[in-house]
């Protein structure tokens, strides 16, 4: 039987944009502050599960709930599961949207909301893939689990839980990034990098506070910081001039104490050239004055080993794997105070060859083991790779070039999908190839016959490899 997938995607447009409409209405961003017994992480992530879960059920597939925090839609039977990985959370609006982010709207044959690229769009496409394969008849001779996680966006709570608590699927894929695949992601870890206590001494100026950053992978967009002392008279002019040749925004409050803030411009951790590290910028401008010996210190060391090294080579991490790519170093975390906290968390996305403990040690020799102690901050994850020539890898890439006309290639990313959580994992879909990434952005959208022709990918795809 020839199937012509894309005209079969096509008939579902009505039925699946209200069903994604429906999703897109639950604010469901992580709201620990407002969570339950029932709702672990805040009513909107288990709202939106339940709701996907009842519209499966609604078309006739067995489903079930793990505590409210994940989920799984069921199909066909066999010793092996295919699992498909997607998730129903979203990250917070934020500001700078143009239309209501969950209310959502049809424009010039895109739709707008909160989760439409990321990822309610692609899981809906995903789940349409299983009703086609299923309405069609078409055989299946694995066991397909589609398990949908709430906490994507932030600890992985659901997954996890899942995973603990559920059997685990033997091979499959995440709808959750991009085509052709994701077939690689780096390790990602955070070392914190504290300052050892330096004793104080007289000095014409006193950093009493410096700070930066709000996300362990994000680079800092505004860093501020806190100054006593007389500066120099000078300052105003060189630091304004310094501001307009660095491209960022100075804003400084002369008085006792004199405040500066730097504003830079935020970027994903998984590439901190896209953007411009507020952190770093800042104790650059100020390396040079006269400050006391731990604000001196502290300054001199973010000036010095981290200031525009998105690659680690300053601090002495650099590493390139011929199929991973490079290492990249972002400072996301700055937190500076007299009596308090003097440190510097530094976000690591590494290749294979290196690990979390070298990179460590690494970073510690080359700032002295006598002036910081270096410890890995969380859990750090290591890098996943399913090599090309597997099954899964051919096929999903097959498909993609089937379906395009694209040839197809393997990809090593950053950021961390939920293709690494088993061995034979990768990420697959639904952004397009040029189209513009506009996930956790204002105004998300996606195209809607990118939609349609990932339910096609999809169906095509998950048939090849279940059947
Ligand atoms: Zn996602
Ligand atoms: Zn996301």
């Amino acid at each position: 039987m020839t199937i012509n997938w894309q005209q079969e995607a096509e008939k579902l447009e009505p039925q699946l944009l209200s069903d994604l409409t429906t999703l897109l209405k639950i604010n469901s961003e992580r709201d620990t502050d407002h969570q339950t017994k029932a709702y672990p992480l805040g009513p909107g992530p288990a709202k939106a599960l339940e709701a996907f879960l009842t519209i499966a059920e609604r078309d006739g597939f067995k489903t079930f709930n793990v505590d409210n925090v994940a989920g799984r839609i069921e199909l066909g039977s066999g010793d092996e599961i295919f699992g498909l990985f997607g998730h129903v959370d979203v990250v917070p609006a934020g500001p700078g949207w143009q239309t209501d982010p969950f209310v959502p709207v049809i424009k010039d044959g895109k739709i707008y909301g909160r989760g439409t690229s990321d990822d309610k769009g692609p899981s809906i496409a995903a789940y349409y893939a299983l009703k086609l394969i299923r309405d069609l008849g078409l055989p299946i001779n694995k066991k397909i689990h589609f398990i949908i996680g709430t906490d994507e966006e932030s600890e992985w709570v659901g997954i996890h839980r899942y995973l603990e608590t559920q059997p685990a699927p033997d091979f499959g894929f995440s709808p959750d990034a991009e085509f052709p695949i994701i077939n690689g992601e780096k390790g990602i870890a955070s070392f914190k990098i504290d300052q050892k206590p330096i004793a104080a001494a007289p000095a014409e100026l006193t950093l009493t506070n410096f700070s930066a950053g709000i996300r362990p992978n994000m680079v800092p967009q505004v860093a501020t910081a806190t100054i006593t002392g007389d500066l120099p008279e000078t300052f105003a002019t060189q630091a304004t001039a310094w501001a307009d040749e660095a491209g960022v925004k100075l804003t400084l409050t002369l008085g006792n104490p004199t405040t500066i803030e730097v504003v830079g411009k935020g970027a994903h951790a998984q590439e901190p050239k896209d953007g411009k590290n507020a952190g770093t910028y800042l104790a650059n401008l100020l390396a040079d004055l006269p400050f006391d010996p731990a604000g001196k210190a502290y300054l001199l060391m973010v000036a010095k080993y981290l200031h525009n090294d998105s690659r680690g080579k300053l601090l002495g991490i650099n590493y390139t794997d011929k199929l991973m790519g490079e290492l990249t170093a972002s400072p996301d975390i700055f937190t500076f105070t007299q009596d308090g906290e003097q440190s510097v968390l530094v976000n690591v996305r590494y290749p294979q060859g290196t690990d979390a403990d070298t990179i460590r040690d690494q970073i510690e020799t080359t700032l002295g083991a006598d002036k910081v102690t270096v410890s890995i901050s969380g859990h750090a994850q290591g890098p996943h790779y399913v090599p090309g020539d597997d099954p899964l890898v051919k096929t999903l890439l097959q498909t993609f070039t089937d379906h395009t006309g694209i040839p197809g290639h393997e990809q090593v990313i950053g950021g961390g999908t939920y293709g690494r959580i088993i061995k034979r994992g990768v990420a697959f879909g639904a952004q397009m190839p040029g189209q513009e990434n506009v996930m956790h952005q204002a105004n998300e959208y996606m195209p809607i016959k990118d939609i349609i022709t990932a339910v096609a990918i999809y169906a095509d795809a998950i048939s090849r490899l279940v059947k």
